[in-house]
């Protein structure tokens, strides 16, 4: 049984615009102040997969609810995978997006670990083409704004054995995404949860799945009520290697050294697209980069000693986090007042440049979405 091929390819899309597209008044009301994940623009994208007919019926219609039977395989066994990337709009209007291929490519290899078919890179990359080109007037243009988009696909068989879904649909939709930061880049407070762990051995730690999210939720609400932003998990083998924060991975800088350092990609840990952004740059600037093991034995070690300098979480809604305290109810890393550091904030900009055109893009990482 292959489940790798687009029957048509490339798939074309079919188009029909939304009836009742909001006011322009409206949209710029959102615009003004869109919060994160809240508001959704006019659009969306449909793509239906078939054992038998592969991906078929391609299209761009107005953003609503899905229709689901109650038996539908992805509400009872979580078979369901997703990507997120943004859209930037440029000085000059243009708009662009940040390395989709690599999005693309990791949506494929969550879907073979989830047993869902793959789309082809082209078919992803254009989905997302044809929803930002219809929808181009929710990309905000106010600094460190974007339209955050997120594809995602579904096992839909109405079937409740437990076996692959031979029915399954794939869905882009936008967001509009204000300033992370609206008022400075603020270091925050990560929770070490020591009970819980986020993948396993073997388990769907690389893969970005929805069930990777749901067993993080409960640790994450300890963060919650110990001041923390988010919380931090170590591998579940021996609990004691930092593997990476419920959507975000960790960077460590060894100032001294002019070292970054990263754990390295276990099978447990997702594999950032942000991540892989920051090691080329830290290469490009002359630093040793390191993709290995951290203990939090090397973590409280190397801060006290003044070896680890800063330590920074990235992904793609916040691009860089400062890290200033790690702590639960046995330890505490670092200080919590600590102001971010100079290498965190460096990256940060210096990614953030080329994502909004501010920046050559020497590393040819961006791609076009409204011409
Ligand atoms: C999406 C995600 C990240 C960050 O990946 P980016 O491609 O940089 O956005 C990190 N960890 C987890 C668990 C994720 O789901």
């Amino acid at each position: 049984m292959s489940q790798t091929d687009s029957t048509t390819y490339p798939l074309h899309f079919a188009l029909t615009p939304s009836p009742d597209v909001r006011a322009e008044a409206e949209r710029e009301a959102i615009l003004a102040d869109p919060g994160f994940g809240k508001h959704f623009t006019d659009h969306m994208v449909t793509i239906d997969w078939t054992i038998d007919g592969g991906w078929h019926d391609a299209r761009v219609g107005a953003y609503g609810p899905l229709q689901l039977d109650p038996a539908s395989a992805v509400l009872h066994y979580a078979q369901e995978i997703f990507e997120g990337l943004k859209a930037y709009r440029h000085e000059d209007g243009s708009i662009w997006t940040f390395r989709p291929a690599k999005n693309a490519e990791r949506l494929q290899r969550s879907a073979r670990r989830l047993a869902l078919p793959e789309l082809s890179v082209e078919d992803f990359i254009e989905s997302v083409k044809q929803l930002v080109q219809i929808d181009s007037s929710w990309v905000p243009s106010t600094p460190e704004s974007s339209l955050y988009l997120r594809p995602f696909m579904i096992a839909n068989e109405n079937f409740l054995g437990v076996r692959a879904a031979q029915a399954a649909a794939f869905y882009v939709i936008a967001s509009p995404a204000g300033a992370y930061f609206a008022d400075g880049v603020a270091p925050v407070k990560i929770w070490l949860t020591t009970e819980y762990s986020r993948a396993g051995r073997g388990g769907t730690g690389a893969a970005k799945c929805g069930g990777n999210y749901a067993s993080s939720l409960l640790p994450q609400m300890e963060a919650y009520e110990n001041g923390c932003a988010q919380v931090l998990f170590l591998d579940a083998e021996t609990g004691s290697h930092v593997d990476e924060l419920g959507g975000m991975n960790v960077f460590f800088v060894f100032g001294e050294a002019n070292t970054l350092v990263t754990p390295r990609l276990t099978g447990s840990i997702l594999e950032g697209v942000t991540r892989d952004s920051i090691l080329q740059l830290a290469r490009d600037r002359g630093m040793t980069v390191e993709e290995r093991d951290v203990s939090i034995d090397e973590w409280r070690d190397e801060v006290a000693s003044g070896a680890i300098t800063e330590v920074f979480a990235c992904g793609t809604a916040a691009v860089i986090t400062p890290i200033a305290q790690l702590k639960n109810a046995n330890l505490e890393i670092g200080d919590a007042d600590a102001p971010a550091g100079e290498i965190t904030l460096a990256l940060r900009q210096e990614l953030t440049d080329i994502q909004y055109g501010r920046l050559p893009d020497r590393h040819g990482w961006l791609t076009r979405l409204d011409a």
